[in-house]
């Protein structure tokens, strides 16, 4: 049972131990803490499974503060599928499909499903979908509670980030809260739960404020990070329950770090001579960070749905007075789907990504498109036709797999990057 997080404890372990025995003044320090954190929140899921305690799997990143403060554990399917079961993609996705699911979907909402059947990740005591990304991993936290017989809820999130549209949110969310309190034993009120979430809000918009700052950072020419620690800039969909102290010593730590190699003028992909946006997926399996590197050419931000929330080109759930006035904790939980730049009109996905590429000075978009992803489909070109006619800047479309490699051709990828940022440069 749970193999794979026990690969993934290990692998954490020994990245932990390296850093002990001799540390590479080159690379962050604080890794040693994020892969703490990381080995912390996947032992905490096996003993909080072991020990009966309540969980609850969402996509709507609610959790990470809702969840906790009604007493339950909190899982991302799909980010813990972007961060653990990439290795195993082709092993869960025939588990998958023998499940009835198709081979052609998205492989980050089928593989957290063929996880659970293998028990491989812990299973829910409850779900919460939400239309808030797509409705793939609406369907997904869906398809988890009818698999394991759990209660689940459904949020159906509103495509205009309007007040009137928080309020729609905002009444499904106590709708949520009570439903899941009468069909949950275990789970605490909302009633008694508010004051604990407002606290937990406080100490997440702190940790959130950090990032912020680390993405002003890398707005810095030439960037302070190298590709791959820029892909892996952190979201606060995955902290232990218990880790928080840890946890907001982790961002300071970060922020304070990236924050040194500017002022140290320190380049993260020496001589860059190009700056790039990654958009929505990354190749989880290939080394196209590294190549394009070699190339000299810095990735300096990843746009996915929440990105323009943190680098500050939207609002955030943190901002205060968002509406002109205080909101209520429910209400800036609510307001956690509105942050999102996807999952709503395209005009805001297409917005939002040229304002990205403004304040990262970005001469080019990337952008990999998961086979199987239906909101990336149209809204691609939406954002490559804005991007060229606001900005002049070209986008370099790939279409394929990004967690299953059966199909990939490296050289293709490469000769494609080659011909494309030849024609830029
Ligand atoms: S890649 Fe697309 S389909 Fe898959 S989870 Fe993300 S938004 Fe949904």
């Amino acid at each position: 049972m749970f193999e794979i997080y026990k690969k993934h404890i290990a692998k954490m372990e020994s990245r932990i131990s390296k850093i002990e025995a001799s540390p590479d003044p080159t690379k962050l320090l604080s890794n040693k803490l994020r892969y703490e954190l990381e080995r912390d929140k996947m032992l905490e899921e096996i003993h909080a499974f072991e020990g009966g305690q309540l969980i609850g799997h969402s996509v709507c990143g609610i959790g990470a503060r809702l969840f906790v403060a009604m007493g339950a554990h909190y899982i991302h399917p799909s980010i813990t599928a972007d961060s653990v079961f990439s290795p195993y993609a082709r092993q869960l996705l025939d588990i998958g499909v023998k499940l009835g699911f198709p081979e052609r979907g998205c492989e980050r909402t089928i593989l957290p499903i063929a996880a659970i059947a293998d028990k491989q990740m812990p299973p829910p005591s409850f779900t919460v979908a939400t239309t808030d990304s797509c409705d793939w991993m609406a369907h997904e936290c869906e398809a988890i509670a009818r698999m394991v017989g759990c209660p689940s809820y459904t949020i159906d999130t509103s495509p205009i980030h309007d007040e009137k549209g928080l309020n729609y949110i905002t009444d499904q969310m106590y709708e949520m809260v009570d439903y899941l309190h009468k069909k949950v034993p275990g789970l605490r009120s909302f009633a008694d739960s508010e004051e604990d979430l407002a606290v937990l809000q406080e100490r997440y918009g702190k940790m959130f404020g950090h990032i912020r700052e680390v993405y002003k950072f890398m707005m810095h020419v030439p960037s302070p990070l190298p590709n791959g620690e820029t892909f892996r800039i952190p979201w606060l969909d995955r902290l232990p329950k218990n880790g928080l102290d840890k946890s907001e010593t982790y961002f300071r730590m970060f922020r304070d770090e990236v924050g040194e190699r500017v002022v140290k003028k320190i380049e993260g992909v020496p001589g860059e001579r190009l700056r790039i946006m990654l958009a929505v997926s990354g190749p989880f399996y290939s080394d196209l960070l590294k190549y394009l590197e070699k190339r000299q050419i810095a990735m300096v931000v990843v746009y996915n749905g929440l990105v323009p929330s943190y680098v500050g080109v939207a609002p955030s759930m943190f901002d205060k007075n968002v509406f002109g006035r205080k909101l209520s904790p429910m209400e800036v939980e609510a307001r956690r789907q509105q942050d999102i730049s996807w999952g709503s009109m395209g005009e805001i996905w297409a917005e939002h990504g040229v304002r990205l590429c403004q304040a990262f000075q970005c001469d080019a978009i990337l952008y990999l498109l998961q086979s199987g992803c239906t909101p990336t489909l149209g809204t691609w070109k939406l954002l490559a036709e804005k991007a060229e006619k606001e900005l002049g800047i070209p986008t370099l479309a790939y279409d394929g797999r990004m967690m299953i490699s059966d199909e990939y051709d490296e050289k293709k990828l490469h000769d494609l990057v080659d011909i494309f940022f030849e024609m830029k440069s």
